[in-house]
């Protein structure tokens, strides 16, 4: 959600005649678009603004922006804190930016927006590229904001009420992005399977349908998920629409449903797990992945033996975890029974090494199966090492969201972005922890490079 708020913010500031530029000496205006989900975050940008400040020094009229969530949640106590800070910019307040550095100009004083509007303030779609690179994925927000109220969480407090963008809107800004080149689209929400629910209009699924129907885009993604609102209908969707990709992000949190209360996810584990199962049933092979919070308060030795059954009874493709820490608006940070520090860090570790077993088990299973694979560019260890040797290795992912790479090219330069956003099909010959290996089959090959447009030379 972030880097899709960072582009909102990059293309309406284009529009304004600004440049993204390579290097923050060169910059007159410097954005830190933050985060305030966990407490490392929060102290990564403190750190980031503590390096800013000489910065600031030699180039007194260079203009610092906080935005985003830290921006919201402190306000004014980042410019008392920081006085490199110029701007303090409201998660709701994007479209204000570009006036804003000629304000301070006209009047040098710290500018704070911080008002939160319940309305939208839709930023017209705009098919304005910020960058010259060609891009594969593309994300758009179908809503903001959230209105559940996690007890451990942030969000409700610093992005507002949940408030779902109208399907026209949604759907014309994917177009745009189809037309610059996207083949895959992420859609974005705290809580997508309550899109429209609030405002009596389309349902997920049903927009989903619409997304499905657009001409020329290959596949369609979503974040997230809440347990609670996953319904049949969207269920369905995935044995239904066949751009919906293979893999579905829903968070569990805990496998305790002593826990599960506390949070107040409105679930348990049961629930969950018989959801899990429909999407198996509807569609087989379907990734799962999650986000798991260790050493919430009060969560005891089995409590967290309930976590650890629920990963081995589901077998997760790949979770993110994190330990818990206190959101000072959230309830949670005043509950008793907090975990010590250490017990929340063996936690995650013991969490970590079982899920990173079935990965490697899950991966190992896939060694002679084929899929297809969007090419997104070079993999990382091509871009690492620079190779100069005659193959080169591509990066992928599966509709199941796995990273497949492959090589190709035994004696071609290629023109990588000539190849980027095309599926090709890769038989898989090695597993590794976080991606698999594969070669192409038949003559794909031949044909990525005759395709492309001056995209080789021998
Ligand atoms: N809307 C999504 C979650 C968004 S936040 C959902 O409901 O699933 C992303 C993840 O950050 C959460 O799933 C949770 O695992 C983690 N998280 C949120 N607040 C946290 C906190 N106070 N401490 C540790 N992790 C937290
Ligand atoms: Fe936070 Fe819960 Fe809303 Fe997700 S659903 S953003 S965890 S309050």
């Amino acid at each position: 959600m972030n880097v899709y708020d960072s582009v909102q913010m990059a293309k309406v500031l284009k529009l304004n005649n600004y440049e993204l530029v390579d290097s923050f000496s060169v910059a007159d205006l410097i954005i830190v678009n933050t985060c305030a989900i966990r407490e490392k975050a929060v102290q990564k940008l403190y750190s980031f603004l503590g390096r800013l400040s000489p910065l600031k020094k030699k180039k007194p009229h260079l203009k610092v922006v906080v935005a985003g969530c830290v921006a919201q949640q402190q306000g004014a106590k980042l410019i008392d804190r920081f006085s490199q800070v110029d701007i303090v910019l409201g998660t709701h307040a994007i479209n204000l930016l570009p006036d804003l550095p000629q304000r301070i100009e006209k009047n040098p004083q710290p500018i704070i927006e911080i008002e939160m509007s319940e309305k939208i303030l839709e930023t017209a779609p705009s098919a304005i590229a910020i960058t010259r690179k060609k891009e594969v994925n593309g994300f758009v927000t179908i809503m903001r904001g959230c209105d559940n109220y996690c007890t451990y969480c942030v969000v409700p407090y610093v992005r507002g009420r949940e408030t779902s963008r109208k399907p026209e809107s949604i759907i014309g800004e994917i177009q745009m992005l189809v037309q610059s080149g996207i083949k895959e689209i992420t859609l974005l929400g705290q809580n997508v399977n309550s899109y429209g629910v609030k405002e009596k209009m389309t349902s997920f699924p049903e927009l989903l349908s619409m997304v499905n129907d657009i001409e020329g885009l290959e596949r369609i993604r979503f974040v997230t998920s809440h347990p609670k609102d996953l319904s049949d209908q969207l269920v369905a969707s995935f044995g239904s629409l066949s751009k919906v990709c293979n893999h579905i992000h829903l968070p569990v949190q805990s496998g305790s449903n002593h826990i599960l209360k506390k949070m107040n996810r409105k679930y348990t584990r049961e629930t969950y797990l018989e959801r899990v199962d429909k999407l198996r049933a509807v569609s087989a092979g379907i990734g799962i992945t999650t986000d798991f919070i260790v050493g919430f308060p009060g969560e005891t030795d089995d409590d967290f033996d309930e976590t650890i059954r629920l990963i081995e009874a589901v077998q997760y493709d790949s979770v993110f975890a994190f330990e818990y820490s206190d959101r000072p608006e959230a309830p949670a940070a005043r509950f008793s029974d907090k975990i010590d520090s250490d017990v929340k860090h063996q936690r995650l570790q013991r969490l970590f090494k079982l899920q990173k077993e079935i990965t490697r088990k899950k991966h190992q299973s896939l060694i002679g199966h084929t899929f297809s694979v969007l090419i997104e560019g070079a993999s990382k260890n091509q871009l690492k090492n620079k190779s100069t040797s005659a193959t080169i290795e591509l990066s992928g992912r599966t509709s199941e969201n796995r990273i497949v790479n492959f090589n190709a090219a035994a004696d071609w330069r290629i023109d990588i972005d000539s190849i980027k956003g095309q599926t090709v099909v890769v038989k898989i010959n090695k597993a590794f922890s976080n991606s698999l290996f594969g070669v192409l089959l038949n003559d794909q090959l031949e044909n990525l490079i005759t395709e492309g447009d001056h995209s080789y030379v021998a």
